[in-house]
């Protein structure tokens, strides 16, 4: 199976892909995850995307990319993937779609967490006291909500128009949301 997961910082993306990937036996990418190993290894590309990630601007397209493309060569992308934090927007949407006609791969679903934003500022205000990360600050919070509206929500509206979309209940706890996801997948 291969899922799109989708949802503004602080939604819970990550959290719930890595409780799916164990469900579904199947590989958890995290383009963010990526990203930031990347500036931890202080790769060329990691010495490029820190600014970038540090202002909560999107890294450039071709970089996140190839990335990606990277990623779904390894071994345990085979079984299927949850994408998070991918595609961010249009223009990797239509590159993901390229990119899996290429690998004669198609998407099954995008699900979407949805959660209110007063939620999101206390959860991000949370993660930034518990793991120090260094886009967590409040300015760079606000303004990584901001470019999830104008950039991301529209990758939403891509997938339904595909018929690929669920929206699901992002409020609650973990095991209740997980419950959600599982069930829209049909498992
Ligand atoms: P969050 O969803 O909480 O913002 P992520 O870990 O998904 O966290 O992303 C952190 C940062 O990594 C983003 O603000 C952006 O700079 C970069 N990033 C992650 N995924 C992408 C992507 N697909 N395209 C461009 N930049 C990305």
């Amino acid at each position: 199976m291969r899922l799109v997961l989708l949802g503004p910082p602080g939604s819970g993306k990550g959290t719930q892909a890595s409780l799916l990937k164990d469900r579904l036996n199947v590989a958890h990418i995290s383009t963010g995850d990526l990203l930031r190993a990347a500036v931890a290894a202080e790769t060329d590309l990691g010495k490029i995307a820190k600014a970038t990630m540090d202002a909560g601007e999107l890294v450039s397209d071709e970089l996140v990319l190839q990335l990606l493309e990277d990623r779904l060569g390894e071994p345990d992308a085979a079984n299927g993937y949850i994408l998070d934090g991918y595609p961010r927007n249009l223009a990797q949407a239509e590159a993901l779609d390229g990119l899996l006609e290429r690998l004669n791969q198609t998407i099954d679903h995008a699900l979407a967490l949805i959660v209110d934003q007063e939620q999101i500022v206390h959860r991000l205000a949370r993660r930034s006291a518990e793991q120090g990360r260094s886009d967590d600050s409040e300015e760079v919070v606000r303004h990584r909500l901001t470019v999830y509206s104008e950039q991301t929500a529209p990758v939403a509206a891509y997938y339904d128009r595909k018929g690929l979309l669920t929206n699901i209940d992002g409020m609650g706890t973990i095991e209740e949301i997980n419950e959600r996801l599982v069930k829209a997948l049909g498992h």
